[in-house]
């Protein structure tokens, strides 16, 4: 986790992370660990790189689970974690494209508008869930969030029961994309209870991603064919070793390593595009 955080070149978490619509970079992330039944997490944190570190400071060393904007942030600060600057120059471009394409009303120009035009809000998140030999489940997120978000905008990666939980009885579920529909679904927290009450992983992420397609009825939020114009991607890991992961629409993968060398599988679906 800590290595993509750290890498530049990684637009989608930590440092180098697409900024807020002010520019300024805001990471969320949050750990849980199944065998204490702990968690912590970090929403809105500026200026430090390495979100996940200071979401298992908050579970580790403190009585609380969140942490928020400017508190978490001096926190980090508290335990040595250096202040930078996150916004990278290539992140920075990409952000100033996107503003100055907003509106032909505002007083923000670009270069050619007509040849740049739009482009889809990038998204992004690392889920990462962990089964040791000895039965222990953990779960970690971190995210940069949705692209030039309003700033304080939190989404479903720092949130328990939302963007990731673990009941080390059962299993493990952790969530990427459009944060809105898996905070109002709980959808990590109900793929668990799913394969608590007897559900294949795959059985328990399509049945929260039918939930999630069934909630979408705000008209903005749909596609010409009346279907969601978002995606949600859950990855289950059940305590047997078991695991899944399930996407909306078709054409998803997710990486596995069970002690040999990693491979990426196919995501179950419900739509194709
Ligand atoms: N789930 C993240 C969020 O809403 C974004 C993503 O996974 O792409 O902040």
């Amino acid at each position: 986790m800590n290595i993509v955080e750290a890498d530049p070149k990684d637009m989608s978490v930590g440092y180098g992370g697409l900024p807020n619509e002010d520019g300024i970079v805001e990471l969320d992330s949050c750990c849980m660990h199944g065998p204490s039944s702990n968690a912590g997490s970090v929403a809105s944190i500026r200026d430090i790189k390495l979100p996940s570190r200071v979401a298992q400071l908050v579970l580790k060393r403190t009585d609380h689970v969140m942490l928020v904007g400017e508190g978490a942030r001096r926190f980090a600060l508290a335990h040595g974690m250096k202040a930078e600057n996150l916004l990278t120059d290539a992140a920075r471009r990409k952000w100033l494209k996107w503003k100055e394409n907003l509106s032909d009303k505002d007083d923000w120009l670009s270069p050619k508008e007509a040849e740049t035009g739009h482009e889809a809000r990038p998204t992004g998140t690392i889920t990462c869930l962990g089964l040791n030999p000895a039965g222990e489940l953990s779960g970690v997120t971190s995210t940069s969030g949705l692209a030039y978000k309003i700033p304080g905008r939190i989404g479903d990666s720092p949130i328990i029961g939302a963007g990731l939980y673990v009941d080390n009885d059962v299993g493990a579920c952790g969530a990427t994309g459009r944060g809105e529909a898996v905070i109002i679904s709980c959808g990590s927290r109900i793929v668990v209870e799913n394969m608590r009450h007897g559900m294949s992983p795959e059985a328990a992420v399509k049945d929260v991603l039918k939930r999630i397609v069934k909630q979408t009825v705000d008209p903005r939020l749909l596609d010409k064919k009346g279907r969601p114009d978002f995606e949600v991607v859950l990855y289950a890991l059940h305590k047997d070793g078991r695991h899944a992961a399930g996407s909306i629409y078709k054409g998803r993968q997710y990486a596995v390593n069970e002690g040999g060398e990693s491979k990426l599988l196919d995501c179950v679906h419900l739509l194709d595009r």
